[in-house]
């Protein structure tokens, strides 16, 4: 059974390491692909200004806008194209951000002021523009659950996955003197190849080729080393579980097709 095992929790990165367990480079895949282009997020999608006497035109700032990450509630908000109102964006599907801003100063993303405390930038330090003495900012943005696969803006962060790989070291090989500076220095402990080094540092493929009878790498095709590391919209675990949740949705869709 495919299962999923936390390895490593980053604080600087926010990066998760999980153990993809019991699983195929197919499966692996699919996750990977739903984590990045199915799971929905908030991002402003449309933006309605009042004032802009800024150097910057509507277009830049309103794109600049639209790619600060949000904190996403999935439970509160409907993706526009299912929600009750069909599409015509509603208190249910949307969320309006107002930003009113004077120069001179640089405009920050928590200049956005939300009606929902849940749903805010995520981090309250990305510039938007520079403005100069007298000149203003004034405008309305519309936010929207949107996915990876309509825009990249929508996407959860970065995910990505590698076999699980061992290596086998025989620091006793008569070429061992030869071969050894070809490998990464960090891949050594005092002088001598070391396995558990090589892991920790994840110096597999600068290990593998150079020479077998020193060093020999296999990779695991059932087990992979899987990492998600979030914008910030959603934790590490709601991207999973959503990925998860979407792939069982479209296969479900099948089934109902098939009947
Ligand atoms: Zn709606």
């Amino acid at each position: 059974m495919t299962q999923f095992e936390l390895l490593d929790k980053d604080k600087t990165t926010g990066r998760y390491t999980f153990l993809l367990k019991n699983s195929t480079p197919a499966m692996a895949n699919a996750i990977r692909r739903a984590c990045r282009e199915l799971v929905p997020t908030m991002a402003v999608d449309t933006v309605e200004f009042a004032k802009n006497s800024g150097a910057l035109y509507d277009e830049m700032v309103a794109h600049r806008i639209g790619l600060i990450p949000l904190s996403t509630d999935l439970k509160s908000y409907n993706e526009q194209h299912k929600c009750k109102c069909e599409g015509e964006g509603c208190q249910s599907c949307t969320l309006k951000l107002t930003l009113k801003e004077k120069g001179p100063g640089t405009v920050m993303s928590d200049a956005l002021k939300s009606a929902d405390p849940k749903v805010i930038p995520v981090h309250g330090n990305m510039p938007i523009t520079k403005l100069l003495k007298g000149q203003e900012l004034q405008l309305v943005a519309t936010a929207r659950l949107g996915t990876g696969k309509e825009h990249a803006k929508f996407s959860p962060g970065l995910v990505w996955y590698t076999y699980k790989a061992s290596i086998k070291v025989n620091n006793n090989h008569p070429q061992f003197e030869e071969y050894k500076d070809k490998f990464p220095p960090r891949a050594f402990k005092g002088g001598k190849l070391d396995a558990s080094l090589i892991e920790k540092h994840n110096l597999f493929e600068a290990c593998d080729g150079i020479n077998k009878d020193i060093a020999e790498v296999t990779y695991d095709e059932k087990n992979f080393i899987f990492h998600v590391e979030p914008w910030g919209q959603l934790s590490p675990k709601d991207i999973l579980r959503t990925a998860i949740d979407k792939i069982g949705d479209q296969l479900s869709e099948v089934q109902e097709h098939l009947a």
